[in-house]
């Protein structure tokens, strides 16, 4: 059992671990950067250490820095948290040379994960539906062109170390496949150093279903269900629910035995996600992510579980807590995030919260590292809250949002709450009748000048 863990993060996660640790009786340690000083998990936590300047690369990027702060305190444990170091393998690699626990999945799994081709490949081979597209990555133009042809447009080309939705450009014929693809490689080159591509037949109207898994590490693995996170702007998620509007009690029990079943076969440890898109009531896998996502909390309200225990669990080298049969489905869950950026255009508003409120009552939970006076700094993520709503049905969560919405305050700094108070009003949000190019298009129909 572990007595102390550090949290390689800092925000709403940051706190996520604490909480999670506290109640299972483990100290904690935050580590932060000079401009973090007075964030909320510094307070939160039961010791802290500054790791370095403001810039990430230089304090929650920086392996020499977090690993000494384990050291010096004597945590056994690192959790990454979401983002950040979580889906390095290099850095898990280095954790467990230092005699640390990783609290995530092996660095193998990572590694192979988080290479898109290798991804595609190993969960093909594992009897996970693919999205159609090339053989492993596309060197030239004329190839790119020729898989266009053959597979027919539109296709998508993609950054083989892509992620956060960078890299990624539609080609609707083989003239617009020019720009396209060298956009794709210059833009994966600046972003991941790695200017590898590769094609995708371009989905026109499906929706983003993602299946969370969770491993022992010793061949046992179940899954929770679905997240739909279909509302996306710049391929970025901004709303997620489960159970998926769509999905049907046997195409769950279907895929989800079909993502369990792949993970369990690789001896996957820990928590996973395994996204798909879905359209005319067929899967296709696009990605898996090896560690715990932003949108977590709508699975822990529907099964009423808490993934983070499990993933410390599993790191212990417990079993998993809860077997297949053990999760049942109750209700409907609703999560929005709440960036410190303006709308429509999503630009970084950084800024002094003047005064902050977080709603309560029945099925609502706020995650979230704000306080009064808090100066959210301008060096990382604009992700500042979550809410999360829970209801008997999807009626009822939808209606609780609304309530919710009305009694948070975040004053201070522009941010998306006014975005989720218009979307309550539209139809397709209260029908759940949405595709992940539905966001996009409303907000280029709403806020045209
Ligand atoms: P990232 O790792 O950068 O987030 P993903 O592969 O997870 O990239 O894709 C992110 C989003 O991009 C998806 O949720 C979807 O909206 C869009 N997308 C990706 N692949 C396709 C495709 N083949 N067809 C249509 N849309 C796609």
């Amino acid at each position: 059992m572990f007595d102390k863990i550090l949290i390689a993060n800092r925000g709403e996660i940051a706190l996520r671990v604490i909480r999670a640790a506290r109640e299972m009786g483990i100290k904690s340690v935050a580590v932060h950067s000079t401009a973090d000083a007075d964030a909320m998990h510094v307070r939160m936590a039961d010791e802290s250490v500054c790791i370095g300047p403001p810039s990430s690369t230089e304090s929650y990027l920086s392996i020499p820095a977090i690993i000494a702060a384990a050291e010096v305190t004597g945590a056994q444990a690192i959790h990454p948290g979401y983002g950040f170091l979580s889906e390095n393998a290099a850095f898990v690699q280095i954790v467990e040379d230092h005699g640390l626990t990783f609290i995530g999945p092996r660095a193998e799994h990572i590694r192979v994960m988080g290479d898109k081709i290798t991804a595609k490949d190993t969960m093909k081979k594992l009897g996970v539906p693919c999205v159609p597209g090339s053989d492993g990555g596309v060197a030239s133009l004329e190839e790119a062109q020729r898989l266009g042809g053959e597979m027919g447009y539109p296709v998508i080309i993609k950054a083989t170390a892509g992620g956060g939705g960078r890299g990624m450009k539609v080609a609707h014929n083989a003239k617009e496949m020019e720009n396209a693809f060298y956009s794709a490689r210059s833009e994966a080159k600046a972003a991941f150093g790695n200017d590898e591509v590769y094609i995708e037949k371009y989905l026109t109207t499906p929706r983003h279903i993602e299946i969370q898994i969770f491993g022992d590490g010793k061949g046992q693995a179940v899954h929770l269900g679905e997240r739909d996170c279909s509302l996306q702007r710049r391929h970025q998620k901004v709303l997620e629910e489960a159970p998926g509007p769509c999905i049907t009690e046997e195409e769950r029990a279907r895929i989800g035995k079909i993502c369990a079943d792949a993970v369990a076969e690789i001896n996957y440890a820990g928590a996973g996600t395994i996204e798909f898109l879905y359209e005319n009531g067929e899967f296709y896998f696009i990605e898996m992510n090896t560690r715990l996502q932003v949108e977590h909390p709508v699975t822990e309200a529907i099964f009423g579980v808490d993934l983070v225990r499990e993933q410390i669990r599993v790191a212990e080298g417990l079993p998993l807590s809860f077997g297949q049969d053990d999760l049942q489905i109750n209700g409907h869950a609703i999560e929005v995030r709440i960036n410190a950026e303006t709308v429509p255009a999503f630009a970084p508003r950084p800024g002094k919260i003047t005064a902050y409120h977080a709603p309560g009552g029945l099925g609502v939970r706020m995650d979230s590292a704000l306080y009064d006076g808090y100066s959210i700094p301008p060096y990382y993520d604009s992700l500042i809250g979550k809410l999360i709503v829970h209801g008997r049905d999807r009626r009822e969560a939808l209606a609780r949002l609304d309530r919710a919405l009305g009694e948070l305050i975040v004053d201070g700094v522009e941010n998306t709450v006014p975005l989720f108070e218009m979307l309550l009003g539209e139809e397709e949000i209260l029908t759940g009748n949405y595709n992940i190019h539905w966001l996009e298009d409303w907000l280029e129909r709403t806020f045209k000048p």
